[in-house]
């Protein structure tokens, strides 16, 4: 079974390790000359944690974990509203590690890459179909053919774009900015290794967390914001951004020597009313892009990848396993898309009596009702509930 994977990012590599399991050696073809280091530290819970057990990767994952047990909500002078344990709410989610996404990368790369041809700086010209096999002519002009393709090319897909047009986009009017710097030698107050340090200001969210080599800092804020600074870089768009906030956030800022270490883009939403067509099928962020709110796209990109290799090695058809696939994780998809989106708005709201309501939620809520607001907005169940911690 000839299979090409366009894209290395978590779905594709997990793509990839899930096959190898099988004994297949698809051919992976990735965009970027190498993988990017940008980006910040993002959470593996339940369906993640589950899918890397299965590939026996979970304790090398746990080595490189960061560790992140409560998360501090502060006013803009860094006068605390409430610290909270979210190990709680870790447990809700089937566990929880933090890991910098480099190291995600790099730890599914190193179990294939000596037994896998993973083409760098490649793509997708074209492609056509027939009952047998998908022929794909790649950008340098060389043609080859394979039995399935699978788009694992992320949010801005172009095996999607290729076979159902580019339609499929909904960008909410919330942006943000992420980044990961080698740890500064600047003093942040009361912020531990363990611990976040954040802030719900009118019309944005700011995150930053340190460990023993590098900070990172996450903001979401109202697109307008962007927009009406669209002249300056992204680097002087946080810093205006967060001028009122005297804890540190604008120190970590500072030492960010050039502003394209800076990730930023629209939070997007993918909605598809099927993911496959023919012999071609789309994997995580390409089929189904959540926003990161609640912290499940790349559980759910595992996930998928995981079921996908497993229906296709069970099932009689590549239809019947397309679409196995497809009813398995759907409906929690869309569940958590809309979920998305309410968080977003939250995070980013300008509104007054929205911003009352969140600083109230953090001051003076008593901690059931805190909960079950934040349990309504942000918190989301695996699929496989059993937790693999
Ligand atoms: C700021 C942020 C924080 C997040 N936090 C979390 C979190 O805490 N927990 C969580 O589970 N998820 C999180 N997510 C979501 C998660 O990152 C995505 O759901 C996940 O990366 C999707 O994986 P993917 O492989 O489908 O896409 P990507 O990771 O986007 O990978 C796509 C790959 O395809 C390549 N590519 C693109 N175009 C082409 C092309 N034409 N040809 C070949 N290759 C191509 C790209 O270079 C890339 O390597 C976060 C996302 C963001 C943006």
């Amino acid at each position: 079974m000839k299979i090409l994977i366009s894209g290395s990012g978590i779905a594709g590599l997990t793509l990839a390790n899930c096959l190898l399991s099988y004994g297949y050696q698809p051919v992976v073809i990735e965009k970027a000359s190498s993988f990017r280091s940008i980006g910040s530290v993002i959470s593996l819970r339940g369906d993640a944690l589950f899918v890397l057990s299965k590939l026996g990767l979970l304790e090398q994952v746990k080595k490189c974990g960061v560790v992140i047990e409560t998360r501090r909500f502060v006013q803009a002078d860094g006068s605390e509203l409430r610290n909270i344990d979210f190990r709680k709410f870790h447990i809700q989610q089937g566990g929880s590690i933090g890991i910098h996404r480099f190291s995600l990368h790099n730890i599914l790369y190193e179990a294939i890459k000596n037994q896998i041809d993973v083409r760098f700086n490649t793509t997708i010209q074209f492609l056509t179909q027939n009952e047998e096999s998908v022929r794909v002519c790649f950008q340098d002009g060389k043609e080859e053919s394979f039995d399935y393709v699978f788009g694992a090319d992320g949010i801005h897909s172009q095996t999607r774009n290729l076979l159902m047009g580019n339609q499929f986009e909904e960008q909410l009017d919330v942006g943000f900015s992420v980044f990961t710097i080698p740890k500064p030698e600047i003093f942040i107050k009361n912020l531990d290794t363990n611990q976040t340090l954040e802030s719900l200001m009118p019309g944005y969210y700011v995150q930053c967390g340190m460990d023993a080599d590098f900070a990172w800092g996450m903001f979401i804020y109202k697109q307008k914001y962007r927009e009406q600074l669209k002249d300056v870089n992204n680097k002087e768009f946080l810093l205006a951004l967060c001028k009122d906030i005297t804890w540190g956030v604008r120190d970590i800022i500072e030492q960010i020597d050039h502003p394209s270490t800076i990730f930023q883009d629209t939070m997007t939403l993918i909605k598809l009313s099927k993911w496959s067509e023919g012999r071609i099928v789309l994997v995580g962020d390409a089929a189904h892009a959540m926003t990161f709110m609640s912290g499940t796209g790349g559980g759910k990109s595992m996930l998928g990848a995981y079921h996908l290799v497993e229906e296709l090695m069970n099932c009689s058809t590549h239809h019947e396993a397309f679409q196995n696939y497809e009813s398995y994780l759907k409906q929690a998809v869309q569940k958590t898309q809309k979920k998305s989106i309410k968080a977003a708005h939250f995070s980013s709201s300008d509104n007054q009596i929205m911003v009352y309501f969140k600083k109230a939620l953090l001051k003076y809520f008593p901690p059931f009702l805190m909960n079950a607001v934040l349990k309504n907005l942000f918190i989301v169940k695996p699929q496989n509930t059993k937790n693999t911690l």
